[in-house]
């Protein structure tokens, strides 16, 4: 018993040690209570009117100088928000890196800021006794190389974003805060925006344009370009409401458009009427810019879209097929996107985070639409556009990264990529949303045709969707539901079944029912088509993705392999570059004869292999020769695709 217990009390010595041994260790870190408190928006009105004045006119370094007067109502601490969530963006992209220069004073005297330790998109400041106003001033600073981002001031050209140039008050929803905004630009530019001009101002200066005050949301939705050769073009005469397309050149000769390209572009307007049967603006602005010293662009608004794209656009028409479902895309999202919103991608104000959810429909019927609507309006032959639909087909029909992320996890992409370039894409897949999307509505449309005998088509859907409260852009926010019971009203059919197993499943392969429903089979030949040749001459790139999975550059510097290809398979990988073929040095037409000639015989093809400061041979055993997508015709089935791209009478 005595041992026991002596042994029990030695137990509890050692159970005793324990404690004893942590109290002279260090101890474990807590984290400290928030530091700070950045009020949530709530929909009340902001006092007062800040005026916002944007000096564009320093061409040389590019520098938007900015001045703000922000009224207050008292003293005390009041913090200031630069835009972090941008609409269209669908992510956490405000240019705060660009922003700088930040100096505050109120009533002659400086006052400090401080940075939110958590939030480094938010500014406190302690408004002193008597002010009645702040006056800010700071700079947003363009990349001056595409490497630091997109270049927003040109020689000829610039855009100016209204959310890289605005700080404004926290605690409000951007729609009820107030703005009286005015630009100067240099002298003999013309600015276009979907902002309305004050044409009488008391305090005028020379080169400056004041608008109309309008709110932080109406504000940050009309963003500005300008230049120094412009054209406008009235795309609607004697419409419902003004639509114009605002074209900024490098050269003044790349605005020369034919009357036949301008009547193509009129023809998308009365497309779109006749899909949606309304609109959502009180005025339409295409500002398109044509250049290749800006960055190009594509962004939606309600009354306008951020268009920049080739400054060939017009002048080599025949070369530029790829780059024409741009205007149709953004027109579109007036209707999808911006008029019509995922509830849970609305937020009060630029600064609560979004949630991506159903892009699938804001961006993916988007794509759908914006190329049946260049079809319908002449962007895009049909040719063209069934040649761009057997791309889409063909690349997500390879995307194996679906065997562990479903399509509507990707539209988690915009916040958790960016879009900066990935080692291996077709793996981990990025904003698939888009295109694969458009494969998801093409399969529903053709449903819908299947299920009423040809009597209804997703065009029914997109005018009970989109096309009610004519007229009007007051956002219209919907859920998953409201998008089942609108295809439900069409054609009753189990469409949230449909909708979840295509965006929660796992393949194989992409869903294609759409396109053999529509009267087509996806097919591989051994020669790319018209559009996607010159597709890939844009780019300077050559795609040999569905032969030994590789794409590549002119140079032989290659973009991305695929997953389990037969260049994946030899370890090839994106960064890589392919020095010589079978012994011959690099060129892409040797490439594609050693494959062509890989087909009829047994040997591999032999590739000399640069990574890095590394040289090795690697030897493809790949006998399938060259695969290019296409869609041809099945005769068994009604051409439902050939009328979904037919023109409305
Ligand atoms: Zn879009």
């Amino acid at each position: 018993v005595k041992t026991f217990l002596a042994s029990v009390s030695f137990a509890a010595v050692l159970a005793a040690a324990g404690p004893l041994a942590a109290q002279d260790a260090p101890p474990q870190p807590q984290p400290l209570p928030p530091s700070s408190e950045i009020p949530f928006p709530r929909d009340v009105a902001y006092p007062g009117t800040i005026g916002l004045q944007v000096d564009a006119t320093d061409l040389d370094r590019r520098i938007f100088n900015v001045h703000e007067t922000i009224p207050v109502t008292g003293p005390g601490p009041m913090t200031l928000l630069y835009p972090k969530w941008l609409p269209g963006n669908h992510g956490p992209t405000g240019p705060i890196d660009k922003f700088a220069g930040l100096i505050i004073h109120a009533g002659g005297q400086r006052v400090e800021w401080t940075r939110d330790p958590v939030d480094v998109y938010a500014f406190h400041v302690n408004v002193p006794q008597g002010a009645t106003q702040l006056d800010v001033e700071f700079q947003f600073l363009s990349p001056t190389e595409q490497r630091q981002g997109r270049i927003v001031v040109a020689p000829e050209m610039l855009n100016v974003e209204w959310n890289a140039v605005v700080l404004y008050p926290a605690g409000y929803f951007s729609r009820d805060i107030m703005f009286a905004p005015s630009v100067k630009l240099p002298t003999g530019w013309t600015p276009a925006t979907a902002l309305e001009v004050e044409p009488v101002h008391d305090k005028t200066l020379p080169d400056v344009t004041y608008f109309k005050n309008t709110s932080l949301n109406t504000l940050v939705d009309s963003p500005l370009i300008a230049g120094r050769y412009y054209r406008q073009f009235d795309l609607d005469p004697g419409g419902p409401a003004r639509v114009s397309l605002d074209v900024i050149a490098d050269k003044p000769e790349q605005l020369d458009a034919t009357p036949a390209q301008i009547d193509i572009h009129k023809q998308l307007v009365q497309q779109a009427y006749k899909l949606y049967g309304s609109h959502h603006y009180n005025h339409y602005d295409f500002l398109f810019s044509l250049s290749d010293q800006m960055g190009g662009n594509g962004l939606e608004h309600h009354q306008s879209s951020e268009d920049g794209t080739t400054p060939t656009y017009f002048t080599e028409w025949d070369k530029n097929a790829a780059s024409r479902d741009l205007l149709a895309h953004e027109y579109t999202h007036s209707w999808n996107g911006k008029f019509r919103r995922p509830a849970d991608l609305w937020t009060p104000n630029f600064n609560v985070p979004m949630r991506d959810s159903l892009l699938w429909v804001y961006e993916g019927q988007t794509q759908y639409w914006g190329y049946v609507l260049a079809a319908r309006s002449g962007l895009l032959t049909r040719q063209q556009t069934l040649d761009a639909i057997a791309g889409v087909a063909a690349t997500y029909d390879h995307r194996i990264g679906r065997e562990w992320r479903a399509l509507e996890d990707t539209t988690e992409d915009p916040i958790l990529s960016m879009r900066r370039p990935e080692p291996w894409r077709s793996w981990q897949r990025s904003e698939d949303y888009y295109s694969e999307g458009q494969l998801i509505w093409l399969d529903a449309d053709t449903k819908i045709r299947e299920l009423t005998h040809g009597q209804k088509s997703l065009d029914d859907f997109a005018r009970a969707f989109f096309g009610v409260h004519n007229g009007s852009f007051v956002t219209d926010p919907y859920r998953f539901e409201d998008v089942v019971a609108t295809l439900n009203s069409v054609a009753p059919y189990d469409w949230a079944g449909f909708l979840r197993t295509r965006l929660l499943g796992h393949g194989p392969g992409a869903p294609l029912d759409g396109i053999a429903r529509g009267g087509y089979r996806l097919i591989y030949t051994d020669t790319p088509s018209s559009y996607e040749k010159s597709a890939n001459a844009r780019r300077k790139s050559e795609d040999f993705t569905y032969s030994i999975g590789l794409n590549l550059n002119h140079e032989g510097a290659i973009g991305d392999v695929l997953w389990n290809s037969p260049a994946f398979k030899v370890g090839l990988i994106a960064g890589a570059q392919i020095v010589a073929v079978n012994g011959v040095a690099f060129d892409p037409e040797d490439l594609k004869t050693a494959i062509t000639a890989a087909k009829a015989g047994s040997a591999p093809i032999e590739l000399l292999i640069k990574d890095g400061k590394r040289y090795r041979t690697v030897a493809i055993d790949y006998h399938g020769g060259l695969r290019y997508p296409h869609l041809e015709r099945d005769p068994a089935v009604p051409a439902r695709l050939d009328d979904i791209l037919a023109p409305r009478k």
